[in-house]
């Protein structure tokens, strides 16, 4: 009897299991349902089961499912959430996937709950007598919001392992460095009053327009600074993306908030540039009696890069018969190098269908996945 159900059966039950993580209260949910059904495929291949739950969430942990053991080792990981989706735009019911012949559409399907059906597939005819080294299953909690199961990973120091693959849909190209990310809101609050008298108030907006200048200097100085030519974009990029202060033409403005992003190329330090940003507007602002206030909307995430001479971006790349490239998306590979593992992104499923509607994983696209997943077991861990 098999252990495992049809990679589309078991790709069909991720999807009916809701998963949205968001740093909107409104649509948060756990992601246990995930884990545990990932788990119960697992423990049905003999894996080693270990679950860390988030402290403070409810229902929300990460799950690490290790076969064999010794040195070295491979980690096969992926996000158990899913982003939060928009009715409207959805042809049928997000969690009920449906089947037709040359695709399964749910929610989830590229980004990316398939991965995990193709992990547990592809260890379903592994010899663990045969295993030298530990493979390892590792699935997150948080990942489209605060990367708080990444995060708890490294505080704990878990997984250990020398190569991780991160199986994002990559459409099977290795995708070896990513930028990082910070998101950030700065308010300025000053104080109201008639605008036929300025000594009335402190004006945020005034305040605001040269904390806009410093960014936009502060901006061209990086692009001059810094660049790789591996990347579509080939500097790092700063947008400034939404902004909301005042009420009314006649009222002098107490309160203003930007929200900005900016995203480093690999090697520049993201939680340096945030305090040099801060410390910068800070400065902006100094003396027009203006109190500044921060948030920062994301943690941040650091930039990735495996280099090209890495075993593990060698071997994908022999294995895919694709050049190892970058990715304008962000992942939790940079968690996984600060454990120490050699990492790439590589996994089954195009982007572009990541975060929309209708999104859908092509059937075809699953057995080279297995195919190719297997065969990096085998190399890195059954040699
Ligand atoms: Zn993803």
């Amino acid at each position: 009897m098999p252990r495992l159900p049809e990679i589309s059966e078991m790709i069909t039950k991720l999807v009916a299991l809701p998963s949205v993580s968001s740093v909107d209260a409104r649509f948060d949910q756990g992601n246990a349902g995930v884990i545990e059904q990932v788990a119960e495929w697992a423990d049905a291949l003999s894996m080693r089961l270990t679950r860390m739950p988030m402290p403070g969430a409810k229902d929300k942990l990460n799950l690490i499912a290790t076969l064999g053991e010794g040195e070295g080792g491979l980690v096969l990981s992926g996000h158990a959430d899913t982003v939060p989706f928009d009715e409207a735009g959805w042809q049928q019911d997000p969690f009920k996937a449906t089947l037709t012949s040359d695709r399964i559409v749910g929610l989830g399907t590229a980004d990316m709950k398939s991965f995990f059906a193709v992990a547990l597939q592809a260890l379903s005819d592994i010899d663990v007598k045969k295993l030298k080294a530990p493979v390892i299953i590792v699935a997150t909690a948080d990942e489209e919001s605060s990367m708080a199961g990444a995060r708890a990973l490294v505080k704990a120091g878990v997984p250990r392992a020398r190569h991780a693959v991160i199986g994002e849909p990559t459409s099977l190209i290795p995708v070896r460095m990513h930028k990082g990310a910070i998101m950030e809101a700065v308010k300025l609050i000053g104080q109201s009053g008639h605008s036929s008298d300025p000594s009335l108030g402190r004006n945020a907006l005034e305040g605001m327009h040269r904390v806009i200048a410093v960014l936009l200097s502060y901006r061209d100085e990086l692009v001059r600074l810094h660049r790789n030519e591996n990347f579509v974009v080939p500097t790092p990029t700063m947008n400034l993306g939404a902004i909301h202060g005042g009420d009314s033409p006649n009222r002098i403005c107490a309160e203003c908030e930007l929200r900005f992003d900016l995203r480093p190329l690999p090697g520049m330090d993201v939680q340096a540039h945030r305090k040099e940003i801060r410390a910068r507007v800070t400065q902006a602002v100094d003396g027009l009696g203006l109190k500044v206030e921060w948030k920062a909307e994301h943690g941040g995430t650091p930039a990735f890069e495996t280099p090209e001479s890495a075993e593990i971006v060698r071997a994908a790349a022999e294995l895919t018969g694709a050049e190892p490239t970058s990715a304008m998306f962000g992942t939790e590979a940079p968690y996984m190098t600060e454990l120490g593992m050699q990492t790439i992104v590589l996994g089954p499923g195009d982007i572009a269908q990541a975060h929309q509607p209708n999104e859908y994983i092509r059937l075809d696209a699953l057995a080279p996945a297995v195919r190719v997943i297997r065969s990096l077991v085998h190399r890195f861990c059954a040699p």
